[in-house]
């Protein structure tokens, strides 16, 4: 039985909750994989900001694995049709940056974040689109750019090959999404307890309300109690 941690959102324009979701994992002996986000809503490219990069390298020394986690994570200039509207339904406030885009596109972010990242000598070993939404078409890309590693909301993906893997979330928008949040992950400690692969996802905003913060807290003590954490190379 094992358990998948990782920061999603890794950017310089959410820095301090990055640094503090790190902290937490730090203090209870785990390495987190860090989804980085190469230049967040078009404002926060990476190489504007090298002392976030100089943060980021020095985890990744530490053995932190990197994914490229879309290029600018929201859907400005992305019309969704009804079908995406379908599929991102309750799911994400125009933060699926992939949900609408075709192999061609896909190929295109994907080719110019990891130009950025490795630039910066960070080197992703899979990619993950935000909110978990993409078409087959995006992980193709993906793929294509040699990361056949990558996650949707169900299972890890190895190429072609998915690993069923339930994932524990929260939002920290609002109270009531926030004490929402933590009273679903509270009811997934039983009822995922006969899965083999357990993710947990941490985001920047879980930490903006007390009861997502402190449901975080709780729960990744109780699963470490009982689970083994792996990383995604290990799993490959
Ligand atoms: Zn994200």
């Amino acid at each position: 039985m094992t358990l998948l941690v990782s920061i999603h959102d890794v950017t310089p324009a959410l820095d301090q909750p990055v640094r503090r979701l790190w902290d937490l994992c730090a203090a209870r002996g785990i390495t987190p994989a860090l989804l980085v986000i190469p230049d967040w809503h078009g404002a926060w490219a990476l190489d504007a900001h090298p002392e976030f990069v100089a943060w980021v390298r020095a985890r990744a020394a530490e053995g932190a694995e990197l994914l490229l986690h879309g290029y600018r994570h929201d859907e400005v200039g992305l019309p969704r049709a009804l079908r995406d509207e379908w599929r991102a339904w309750g799911r994400t406030d125009r933060e699926g940056e992939f949900l609408t885009l075709d192999r061609a596109a896909a190929a295109e972010r994907i080719g110019r974040g990891l130009e950025l990242l490795r630039g910066l000598d960070l080197a992703p070993i899979g990619f993950v689109p935000p909110a978990w939404l993409a078409r087959e078409d995006g992980f193709r890309a993906a793929r294509d750019a040699g990361l056949p590693l990558s996650e949707d909301e169900a299972a890890v993906r190895f190429g072609p090959r998915r690993v069923p893997s339930p994932a524990l979330r929260w939002s920290g928008r609002g109270a009531l999404r926030a004490r929402g949040s933590a009273v679903v992950a509270a009811a997934r400690w039983r009822l995922h307890q006969g899965a083999a692969l357990l993710r947990i996802a941490l985001h920047p905003g879980d930490l903006g309300h007390p009861a997502s913060a402190r449901s975080v807290e709780r729960e990744l003590d109780r699963w470490l109690a009982v689970r083994a954490p792996v990383t995604y190379s290990s799993l490959a």
